[in-house]
């Protein structure tokens, strides 16, 4: 006998909300809303409510789901083997899946160590960064600091959570966490005083080489997020601040970690967001639409420079002491090879442009609303700020909750969106077309007007 399919509708909502522990979810103020399937750049509730998927299924799926393309390669997968260790040995599939990230990635980043989910593939740089300073030719053992950025973000384990500037997340862990130097927040909505949009790449970046300079010696890593701080809010970076950090760190001999969990795979324009600003760092993190969004997998990508310090005699203890038991799955890789396969044949970079024009144009009509105090759009990564005044930036009282109303009544409209407080985010599949840029961005005007009605 089976127990399969036994449950009611109201048996779900009722487990759900009692029984599965949601992240970042207030559980005694839950909502169940329980998917059954989705259909390109759509999902279907089990009461078979059509939504708008305008957050990629938070920011992974690229391709919409149901790809035809990435259904037959998992399929194909399945019928070889679903699991292979990468302890000794590895499938082919991720073999393959290696070559091509090589040839995708920023120039210089050759080698690839797989993990599951973003906060892991940062974990690894972070180690990584460490170990190469021991053990390469001229070791610099004191070189043991990382360096991250104001607001920064890098996942949820604990040494992503050390990086990680997002106040309300860092100060509840604090004792868990090592310490590290604290940088600018590169945020071109709210400036310093006496900082305008002109001199903001100059100031960050002074108050960036103040910090380094000097300690640069005990400096193993900085570590970033290129452009866009996603979980900050879409905090946009002045244009040309990655590729001063980039300098100076080459210049000062410190690593450079980006992580481009949220902004890889195309979300602002190129495949990655250091390629704007013709950029190589030294290590690279890739996770969420590393599949296209279907199955977990993330990547920590490296320079020659870093391989090369952890080659060695076997009784020299050089090899990298990190490794997750599903490294470089062989399913998750042919998601992730079929994903690339999209890319071209869809020629999905090529028509983001057009795409990303109409979405910014969909949204122009907005700003002018007394409770919209900024629009950051880069690529398809669009971060909308409610503030209680437009002129001071006056954000609201947290409490109110503005942003996740506004997203409740998206859902009225059938428009899927989860803010970040009262920054109201977009982060639609790059497969979206023209009417459903035109359907998302009315959920979010109608959501709007319901919060401020007769503002
Ligand atoms: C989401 C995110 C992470 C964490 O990824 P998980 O897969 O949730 O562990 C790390 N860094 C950035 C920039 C992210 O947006």
């Amino acid at each position: 006998m089976t127990t399969k399919n036994t449950y009611s509708n109201a048996d779900i909502a009722h487990i759900d909300r009692t029984a599965v522990w949601h992240g970042f979810t207030q559980m005694a103020h839950y909502e169940p809303l329980v998917i059954e399937r989705g259909e390109g750049n759509w999902l279907f509730d089990i009461e078979g409510r059509r939504l708008l998927d305008g957050a990629s299924s938070l920011w992974c799926n690229l391709h919409g789901h149901n790809h035809p393309t990435i259904n037959a390669a998992i399929r194909d997968q399945l019928g070889k083997i679903a699991h292979v260790t990468s302890l000794g040995m590895i499938g082919r599939t991720a073999v393959e899946l290696t070559g091509r990230l090589v040839d995708v990635t920023p120039e210089g980043l050759n080698h690839v160590f797989y993990s599951s989910d973003g906060s892991s593939s940062v974990e690894a740089a972070l180690k990584m960064a460490f170990q190469y300073w021991q053990q390469r030719e001229n070791p610099q053992p004191q070189k043991t600091k990382y360096v991250a950025m104001g607001a920064a973000y890098h996942g949820d384990t604990t040494g992503g959570v050390s990086l990680g500037g997002v106040e309300h997340f860092h100060s509840l862990f604090g004792p868990l966490l090592f310490d590290v130097l604290r940088g600018p927040c590169p945020d071109t909505y709210r400036l310093p005083e006496n900082v305008t949009p002109e001199t903001a790449c100059d100031h960050y970046f002074e108050t960036f080489r103040e910090l380094v300079t000097g300690q640069h010696q005990q400096i193993a890593a900085v570590v970033m997020e290129p452009l866009v701080q996603g979980a900050a809010g879409m905090i946009m970076h002045p244009e040309g601040f990655l590729r001063r950090v980039r300098d100076l760190t080459q210049e000062l001999d410190i690593l450079l970690i980006c992580d481009e969990v949220a902004t890889g795979f195309g979300r602002t324009g190129k495949m990655f967001a250091c390629q704007h600003e013709q950029v190589s760092p030294d290590l690279m993190c890739i996770a969420k639409g590393l599949t296209g969004g279907y199955l977990p997998m993330a990547a920590t990508l490296a320079s020659d420079a870093i391989w090369n310090a952890f080659l060695g005699d076997l009784d020299q203890n050089k090899q990298f002491f990190h490794g997750h038991t599903y490294s470089g799955n062989p399913m998750a890789a042919a998601a992730g090879l079929a994903s690339l396969d999209v890319f071209e044949e869809e020629q999905v970079l090529e028509n983001l442009p057009a795409k990303i024009d109409h979405l910014q144009r969909c949204l122009q009509p907005l700003a002018s609303h007394r409770h919209v105090g900024s629009i950051r759009q880069r690529g398809l990564m669009v971060g909308i700020e409610l503030v209680e005044e437009k002129a001071s930036k006056q954000p609201f009282p947290a409490g109110q909750t503005r942003g996740a109303r506004v997203c409740r009544y998206a859902l009225d409209r059938g428009v899927w969106i989860r803010p970040l407080g009262d920054v109201i985010v977009l982060m639609p599949p790059l497969s979206i077309q023209a009417d459903e840029i035109e359907t998302l961005v009315e959920a979010v005007r109608y959501g709007i007007s319901q919060e401020f009605p007769g503002e």
